[in-house]
């Protein structure tokens, strides 16, 4: 845990209590705030009250006692309009923050220096979190890894000198962290999001801007238009102590780090073609297939590199790094046939990125569908040898495939693997791949993605473990 410091014998009001709510409270009473918390649902309120917080509805609170309102990310500080919390705090002049502003207060106070590397991004966010922390790891290094991805912020160890913090930041949190000024940045794409909570897509861009604003080492895409003009808006800022680093995954780059073919590379500005160095090749790294991982890839090299690793340290972390769960996440092989789970897939634009990895598929796709459907996978269904309709979806989906893919009506996400896998071990092809790619949410049979993910890895471990459930396969 992270003890919070700097609100030493002062006064808290705090809103939400989930993970990160309690794990921010239990942070300021250990360094010696008061703490008064509350949240609308009776469950968080009960939990709060286990862990001896003082919980006390804040709607009769005198405001003027505060010196801070924390937040939960998930409550809306500007849209669709700011919770009651954040009206009370602005009328009594207290100001409004989460638990990433907390930490950078806090090591800020302990060990300004210490190296924090805050990642953000519409997409990939995760995923390159996960990297940089694992090729650091890998390199030997004293690695916190959390935020928006697992353990939050303030649960884990204090920032440190020989310490290095890797947290994800959602475009939520960067709102309530007036202070981030991490020692690397990195912005690896924007695309419309989350607009219902911020109004426009130019206040989400500036927002997510906030993150490599104030970086000593800003790593910024220049794949997107709104991420390639906040990097030229910084580079020509020029601020004293700030170095502006582009990022492509997507072209050749004069000065920067990118992709070619399967290279991760960089090129020192003003330095020659023949001094170009190779970070890594994505060729061998079997959980980073696809250009979004490239993109993933080229942000963790730059990261890593800035943090001293050698090449050699940065080629072996990308072969070994094991990818995300329910994230194209390969979770077996029978024969010749390869069980990808890629269950957090939950809309079409997700589902074609593992679509385009792969040629001989056999797709397990349904739920309960997103506007627009899979219409636009239309032009990847040459790349599916069947199609194995689950949930919901399934009439719908149906139609769209008729006449350009068979399929066949599965219902249940067992029944659909079992079918798949039986077709795939019979199939000519070289690699067959049983996909889950649903591009659908999962609320209309499992409680959420990652149930949904860990049923299909169960089921496909029983499929690839029993021998004789499969006609032609082979162990
Ligand atoms: P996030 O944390 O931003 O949600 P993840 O790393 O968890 O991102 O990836 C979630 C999904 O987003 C992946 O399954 C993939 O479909 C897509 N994705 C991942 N990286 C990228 C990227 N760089 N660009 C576009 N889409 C991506």
């Amino acid at each position: 845990m992270t003890p919070v410091g700097t609100f030493q014998g002062k006064s808290v009001a705090l809103f939400g209590l989930g993970g990160s709510g309690l794990s921010t409270a239990r942070a300021l009473l250990a360094g010696g705030a008061r703490v008064v918390a509350w949240d609308d649902g009776e469950a968080g309120r009960a939990k709060a009250l286990e862990q001896g917080l003082d919980v006390y509805d804040l709607a009769n609170a005198d405001w003027t006692q505060f010196d801070a309102l924390v937040l939960s990310p998930g409550v809306p500080l500007t849209h669709p309009e700011p919770h009651w919390t954040v009206r009370r705090a602005y009328d009594a002049g207290v100001e409004v923050i989460g638990d990433i502003e907390l930490f950078c207060r806090e090591r800020e106070r302990r060990a300004s220096g210490a190296p924090f590397i805050a990642i953000t991004g519409t997409n990939g966010k995760s995923t390159t979190t996960a990297l940089i922390a694992h090729l650091l790891r890998e390199a030997g290094k004293d690695v916190q890894l959390g935020g928006n991805i697992g353990t939050p912020i303030l649960d884990l160890q204090p920032p440190s000198e020989g310490r290095i913090h890797v947290i994800e930041c959602s475009s939520f949190q960067i709102d309530l962290s007036p202070s981030l000024a991490p020692a690397i940045g990195i912005l690896i794409n924007l695309t419309p999001d989350h607009i219902d909570r911020h109004g426009t897509m130019e206040n989400y861009a500036a927002i997510k801007e906030r993150l490599v604003a104030r970086a000593e080492i800003a790593l910024v895409g220049v794949d997107d238009v709104f991420t390639h003009a906040i990097g030229a808006r910084l580079a020509q800022a020029r601020r004293p102590q700030q170095r502006v680093v582009p990022v492509s995954a997507a072209r050749t780059l004069e000065w920067g780090f990118y992709v070619e073919g399967a290279k991760t590379l960089f090129r020192e500005f003003g330095h020659g073609p023949e001094e170009i160095e190779t970070l890594g090749d994505l060729s061998d790294a079997r959980a980073l297939r696809g250009a979004h991982n490239a993109q993933n890839a080229a942000f963790a090299c730059a990261a890593a590199w800035h943090c001293g690793l050698t090449d050699d340290e940065i080629a072996r972390g990308l072969r070994s790094f094991p990818g995300l769960p329910h994230r194209m996440e390969e979770v077996g092989r029978r024969g010749r046939v390869l069980f990808i789970n890629d269950s957090k897939a939950t809309n079409a634009d997700a589902a074609e990125k593992a679509l385009v990895c792969f040629d001989d598929i056999f797709w397990i796709v349904g739920g309960k569908a997103k506007e627009g459907g899979i219409e636009p996978l239309r032009p990847h269904f040459g790349r599916i040898r069947k199609a194995y309709l689950i949930g919901e979806a399934a009439e719908d989906f149906a139609r769209t495939l008729e006449g350009g893919v068979s399929f066949e009506h599965c219902g249940t996400l067992d029944r659909a693997l079992t079918r798949a896998a039986e077709d795939a071990s019979l199939s000519d092809a070289r690699e067959p791949v049983v996909l889950l790619s649903p591009a659908c949410a999962s609320y209309d049979q499992f409680a959420n993605f990652e149930a949904r993910g860990n049923a299909f890895r169960l089921l496909a471990r029983e499929v690839y473990a029993s021998p004789s459930s499969i006609a032609g396969g082979e162990s």
